[in-house]
């Protein structure tokens, strides 16, 4: 068999643990040898967490699903006259605090919401205090860097003002979504409204410079072309070379059903192949991240736990309740216990070790 000379030279270096240019990337994803990959992929999570799984005990709260921006990948949002739309209110959130108050070793909150065309920064504001001062032991992760762009146009604040003011009212870290693909060709059909890639990167630079943590993730498997993907990848590695602030990755694939990008292109959700593939290139491009998730309620619990054996160190949560991803069809439950967590992470011959929001072990 022929193999490429740029298709061997990245197997080398991919089984060495080297650095991946995009060139090696691009050979690795065309080579298509899965099993190979899964195996270097896991040389990588092996060196960094040895044989440990890490989850959390969160919980989900998506504040309102009315937003201005409209995209065409979205299945959640709705406009304001929209009898599906909803917001939520300071008693709400009460009510969902009483409710959760209860659940044994909670660690985190996880807030996502549609842009309100309506609601100010201060709402936010108020939601996090009021949440803080309720639960003070429980960390929370709030808001993507499209959120906080949006903040900052509504309320003439800089990104870093916003941060810092959240940060005071009880933010403890940020969530890693809406990155999509980074570039502006594909943004202007998927997503036209939102924060552009350049955006999302500078609050994340501007949120480690303050030493605000978060996460970062991609959206695969729409309209993108596979060098968009490995430039996506090479841009957060880059950002992380500089600021160290990037704690894990997740993987989104599409999820087409009740999206107008969807019926407009067709599109139909990847294969477990692809899922399994770009989890294994992003553990072995993303080498200075120490964690990749597998994100049970994008990926489905099964995919989730192979992923664990292609480069994935974390599950992320038991969630508890989740409506962004559901609206575009996943079947997946809303919420998983830690028993059934941990099973799943024994029978794949992994340890499981819960955490808080900085992977400091529970229990
Ligand atoms: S993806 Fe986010 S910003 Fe875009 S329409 Fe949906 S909720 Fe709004």
């Amino acid at each position: 068999m022929i193999i490429k000379n740029e298709i061997k030279i990245a197997r080398e270096k991919a089984f060495l643990g080297e650095r991946l240019t995009k060139k090696d990337a691009l050979a690795l994803y065309e080579d298509n040898d899965l099993l190979s990959l899964g195996e270097w992929a896991q040389n990588m999570k092996l060196k960094k967490s040895d044989r440990k799984v890490f989850y959390i005990v969160n919980r989900h709260i998506n504040l309102t699903n009315i937003c201005s921006s409209n995209c065409p990948l979205c299945a959640f949002s709705c406009k304001s006259d929209d009898f599906s739309g909803y917001t939520l209110e300071i008693n709400d959130i009460e009510k969902i605090v009483n409710d959760i108050k209860s659940v044994k070793n909670l660690s985190e909150i996880h807030i996502v919401s549609a842009l309100h065309p309506n609601k100010p920064f201060e709402y936010y504001v108020e939601i996090v205090k009021f949440i803080k001062k309720s639960l003070s032991n429980i960390s929370i992760r709030a808001f993507t860097p499209v959120e906080i762009v949006n903040f900052s146009k509504q309320s003439a604040k800089s990104i870093e003002e916003v941060l810092k003011i959240l940060s005071i009212a009880g933010l403890n870290s940020l969530l890693g979504g809406g990155a999509e693909i980074f570039s502006e060709r594909v943004r202007k059909i998927i997503c036209p409204k939102k924060a552009t890639g350049d955006e999302w990167l500078n609050v994340m630079r501007t949120a480690h410079k303050l030493g605000i943590k978060s996460n970062a993730s991609i959206m695969y498997g729409h309209i993108e072309t596979i060098e968009e993907r490995i430039d996506h990848l090479i841009k957060l590695r880059e950002l992380q070379d500089e600021t160290g602030g990037f704690q894990a990755f997740l993987m989104f694939p599409f999820h087409p059903a009740n999206t107008e990008l969807g019926k407009k292109y067709n599109l139909e959700r990847v294969s477990s192949w692809e899922d399994l593939k770009m989890i294994s290139l992003s553990r072995l491009i993303l080498d200075n991240f120490d964690h990749i998730k597998a994100f049970w309620v994008m990926l489905t619990l099964p995919i989730a736990q192979l992923a664990l054996n292609f480069g994935a160190d974390d599950l992320d949560g038991t969630i508890g309740e989740e409506k962004i991803i559901h609206s575009a069809g996943s079947k997946e439950n809303s919420g998983i216990t830690c028993k059934k967590l941990n099973k799943i992470i024994i029978e794949a011959g992994y340890e499981p070790v819960e955490c808080d929001s900085f992977y400091n072990y529970k229990g």
